[in-house]
Protein backbone atom coordinates (compact mmCIF):
# COMPACT_ATOMS: atom_id res chain seq x y z
CA UNK A 1 0.00 0.00 0.00
CA UNK A 2 1.12 3.77 -0.93
CA UNK A 3 2.38 5.67 1.97
CA UNK A 4 -0.09 8.45 1.50
CA UNK A 5 -2.55 5.82 2.24
CA UNK A 6 -0.80 5.19 5.35
CA UNK A 7 -0.29 8.53 6.08
CA UNK A 8 -4.15 9.20 6.57
CA UNK A 9 -4.31 6.98 9.17
CA UNK A 10 -1.53 8.33 11.70
CA UNK A 11 -2.87 12.16 10.45
CA UNK A 12 -5.89 11.10 11.79
CA UNK A 13 -4.45 9.36 15.04
CA UNK A 14 -3.13 12.63 15.54
CA UNK A 15 -6.39 14.68 14.29
CA UNK A 16 -8.34 12.98 17.15
CA UNK A 17 -5.34 13.09 19.65
CA UNK A 18 -5.00 16.88 19.00
CA UNK A 19 -8.81 17.07 19.67
CA UNK A 20 -9.28 15.40 22.46
CA UNK A 21 -6.33 16.77 24.04
CA UNK A 22 -7.86 20.62 23.72
CA UNK A 23 -11.54 19.64 24.56
CA UNK A 24 -11.53 16.07 26.10
CA UNK A 25 -15.63 16.25 25.52
CA UNK A 26 -15.05 17.01 21.95
CA UNK A 27 -16.48 13.65 20.34
CA UNK A 28 -18.70 13.08 23.50
CA UNK A 29 -20.20 15.79 22.47
CA UNK A 30 -20.51 15.23 18.35
CA UNK A 31 -21.77 11.83 18.61
CA UNK A 32 -24.90 13.00 20.27
CA UNK A 33 -25.89 14.96 17.35
CA UNK A 34 -25.75 17.89 15.05
CA UNK A 35 -27.27 21.69 14.41
CA UNK A 36 -25.22 22.63 11.52
CA UNK A 37 -26.54 26.25 10.46
CA UNK A 38 -25.10 25.86 7.16
CA UNK A 39 -25.73 23.42 4.34
CA UNK A 40 -23.10 24.21 2.02
CA UNK A 41 -23.34 22.66 -1.72
CA UNK A 42 -19.58 22.48 -3.64
CA UNK A 43 -18.08 20.79 -6.02
CA UNK A 44 -16.32 17.93 -5.58
CA UNK A 45 -12.94 19.15 -6.74
CA UNK A 46 -10.34 18.38 -4.21
CA UNK A 47 -9.23 21.84 -4.29
CA UNK A 48 -12.04 23.13 -1.81
CA UNK A 49 -11.98 21.94 1.50
CA UNK A 50 -15.14 22.96 3.09
CA UNK A 51 -14.73 23.05 7.02
CA UNK A 52 -11.08 24.99 6.01
CA UNK A 53 -12.19 27.73 4.28
CA UNK A 54 -14.99 28.26 6.57
CA UNK A 55 -13.08 28.38 9.58
CA UNK A 56 -15.76 25.59 10.42
CA UNK A 57 -15.49 23.16 12.88
CA UNK A 58 -17.10 19.08 12.42
CA UNK A 59 -20.90 19.48 13.40
CA UNK A 60 -20.67 23.17 11.71
CA UNK A 61 -21.71 22.91 8.21
CA UNK A 62 -23.72 19.85 6.52
CA UNK A 63 -21.99 19.04 3.08
CA UNK A 64 -23.27 17.50 -0.21
CA UNK A 65 -20.47 17.41 -3.40
CA UNK A 66 -20.70 16.86 -6.68
CA UNK A 67 -19.30 17.74 -9.89
CA UNK A 68 -19.65 21.52 -10.78
CA UNK A 69 -22.18 22.13 -7.78
CA UNK A 70 -24.87 21.45 -9.65
CA UNK A 71 -28.86 21.09 -7.80
CA UNK A 72 -30.12 18.81 -10.79
CA UNK A 73 -34.03 18.93 -11.07
CA UNK A 74 -33.89 14.55 -11.44
CA UNK A 75 -30.91 14.20 -8.63
CA UNK A 76 -33.07 12.42 -5.89
CA UNK A 77 -29.52 12.40 -4.11
CA UNK A 78 -29.36 15.81 -3.95
CA UNK A 79 -32.99 16.87 -3.04
CA UNK A 80 -32.40 14.33 -0.04
CA UNK A 81 -30.20 16.54 1.40
CA UNK A 82 -31.02 20.03 0.48
CA UNK A 83 -35.18 18.63 2.08
CA UNK A 84 -33.27 16.97 5.09
CA UNK A 85 -31.41 20.25 5.84
CA UNK A 86 -34.70 22.27 5.92
CA UNK A 87 -36.96 20.64 7.32
CA UNK A 88 -35.03 18.18 9.85
CA UNK A 89 -31.78 19.89 10.54
CA UNK A 90 -33.26 23.66 10.08
CA UNK A 91 -30.17 25.31 8.53
CA UNK A 92 -30.54 29.07 8.37
CA UNK A 93 -28.70 29.22 5.48
CA UNK A 94 -28.14 26.94 2.29
CA UNK A 95 -25.00 28.49 0.31
CA UNK A 96 -23.90 26.75 -3.18
CA UNK A 97 -20.15 27.52 -3.28
CA UNK A 98 -18.55 27.24 -7.07
CA UNK A 99 -15.11 27.76 -7.99
CA UNK A 100 -12.85 29.48 -10.08
CA UNK A 101 -10.66 26.70 -12.04
CA UNK A 102 -13.70 24.39 -12.39
CA UNK A 103 -12.76 21.46 -14.61
CA UNK A 104 -16.86 21.06 -15.03
CA UNK A 105 -17.61 24.36 -16.09
CA UNK A 106 -13.89 23.98 -18.32
CA UNK A 107 -15.39 20.98 -19.82
CA UNK A 108 -18.68 22.10 -20.83
CA UNK A 109 -17.19 25.11 -22.52
CA UNK A 110 -15.77 22.84 -24.81
CA UNK A 111 -16.41 20.21 -27.69
CA UNK A 112 -14.85 16.82 -26.07
CA UNK A 113 -17.29 14.37 -25.05
CA UNK A 114 -16.28 12.81 -22.03
CA UNK A 115 -18.77 9.75 -21.52
CA UNK A 116 -21.26 9.07 -18.77
CA UNK A 117 -20.85 12.73 -17.59
CA UNK A 118 -21.47 14.84 -20.87
CA UNK A 119 -25.22 14.46 -19.78
CA UNK A 120 -24.28 15.74 -16.37
CA UNK A 121 -22.37 18.47 -17.68
CA UNK A 122 -25.32 19.58 -20.02
CA UNK A 123 -27.24 21.13 -17.12
CA UNK A 124 -23.68 24.00 -17.71
CA UNK A 125 -24.46 24.37 -21.11
CA UNK A 126 -28.10 24.88 -20.55
CA UNK A 127 -27.10 27.63 -18.16
CA UNK A 128 -24.69 29.05 -20.75
CA UNK A 129 -27.84 28.54 -23.18
CA UNK A 130 -30.13 30.66 -20.97
CA UNK A 131 -26.93 34.02 -20.41
CA UNK A 132 -25.73 33.46 -24.08
CA UNK A 133 -25.96 37.24 -25.02
CA UNK A 134 -23.85 38.47 -21.83
CA UNK A 135 -21.62 35.34 -21.85
CA UNK A 136 -20.79 35.83 -26.15
CA UNK A 137 -20.80 39.81 -25.34
CA UNK A 138 -17.25 38.56 -23.19
CA UNK A 139 -13.88 38.81 -25.72
CA UNK A 140 -11.77 37.26 -22.74
CA UNK A 141 -12.43 33.75 -22.89
CA UNK A 142 -10.60 33.44 -19.00
CA UNK A 143 -13.52 36.43 -18.01
CA UNK A 144 -16.11 34.54 -19.87
CA UNK A 145 -14.89 31.03 -17.91
CA UNK A 146 -15.16 32.85 -14.76
CA UNK A 147 -18.38 34.44 -15.61
CA UNK A 148 -19.89 31.05 -16.58
CA UNK A 149 -18.61 29.44 -13.52
CA UNK A 150 -20.94 32.61 -11.60
CA UNK A 151 -23.45 32.25 -13.27
CA UNK A 152 -24.22 28.53 -12.91
CA UNK A 153 -23.78 29.40 -9.09
CA UNK A 154 -26.57 31.77 -9.42
CA UNK A 155 -29.14 29.59 -11.66
CA UNK A 156 -28.36 26.28 -9.16
CA UNK A 157 -29.62 29.13 -6.47
CA UNK A 158 -32.61 29.69 -8.74
CA UNK A 159 -32.86 25.81 -8.84
CA UNK A 160 -33.45 25.56 -4.92
CA UNK A 161 -36.31 28.49 -5.00
CA UNK A 162 -37.97 26.02 -7.80
CA UNK A 163 -38.68 23.51 -5.63
CA UNK A 164 -42.38 23.04 -3.70
CA UNK A 165 -40.47 22.10 -0.37
CA UNK A 166 -38.07 25.02 -0.26
CA UNK A 167 -41.07 27.36 -0.92
CA UNK A 168 -42.92 25.42 1.76
CA UNK A 169 -40.30 26.77 3.95
CA UNK A 170 -39.88 30.17 3.05
CA UNK A 171 -44.30 30.64 3.51
CA UNK A 172 -44.26 29.20 6.81
CA UNK A 173 -40.58 29.96 8.55
CA UNK A 174 -39.73 32.65 6.45
CA UNK A 175 -36.28 30.47 5.67
CA UNK A 176 -33.73 29.35 5.37
CA UNK A 177 -31.98 31.51 2.75
CA UNK A 178 -29.89 31.05 -0.43
CA UNK A 179 -26.83 32.49 -0.65
CA UNK A 180 -24.31 32.15 -4.09
CA UNK A 181 -20.70 31.66 -3.53
CA UNK A 182 -17.38 31.52 -5.20
CA UNK A 183 -14.20 30.24 -3.51
CA UNK A 184 -11.23 31.40 -5.29
CA UNK A 185 -8.35 29.03 -5.64
CA UNK A 186 -5.62 30.92 -6.58
CA UNK A 187 -5.73 33.41 -3.24
CA UNK A 188 -8.20 31.10 -1.02
CA UNK A 189 -10.68 33.65 -0.99
CA UNK A 190 -14.62 33.32 -0.79
CA UNK A 191 -16.55 35.82 -2.70
CA UNK A 192 -20.09 36.15 -2.13
CA UNK A 193 -22.32 36.98 -4.95
CA UNK A 194 -24.90 38.73 -2.89
CA UNK A 195 -28.15 36.18 -4.62
CA UNK A 196 -30.72 38.19 -3.23
CA UNK A 197 -32.87 34.65 -3.18
CA UNK A 198 -36.22 37.12 -1.88
CA UNK A 199 -36.06 38.89 -5.20
CA UNK A 200 -35.60 35.88 -7.17
CA UNK A 201 -38.48 34.40 -5.98
CA UNK A 202 -40.44 37.28 -6.62
CA UNK A 203 -39.50 37.70 -10.11
CA UNK A 204 -39.91 33.71 -10.63
CA UNK A 205 -43.08 33.42 -9.04
CA UNK A 206 -45.12 33.73 -11.96
CA UNK A 207 -43.92 30.43 -13.80
CA UNK A 208 -42.08 28.42 -10.47
CA UNK A 209 -44.68 29.19 -7.75
CA UNK A 210 -46.37 26.06 -6.61
CA UNK A 211 -46.99 26.97 -3.38
CA UNK A 212 -50.91 28.03 -3.90
ZN1 LIG B 1 -15.26 22.21 -9.99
Amino acid sequence: MSDTYRQVFENNKNWAAHHSASNPEFFEHLAKGQSPDFLFISCADSRVPVNNIMGLEPGEVFVHRNVANLVVNTDMNIHSVILYAIEHLKVKHVVVCGHYNCGGVAAAMGNQSLGLIDGWLREIRDVYRLHATELDAIDNESDRYNRLIELNVLEQCNNILKTEYFQKSHATAGGPSVHGWIFDISNGTLLDLDYDYKAQMEAMKAIYDING
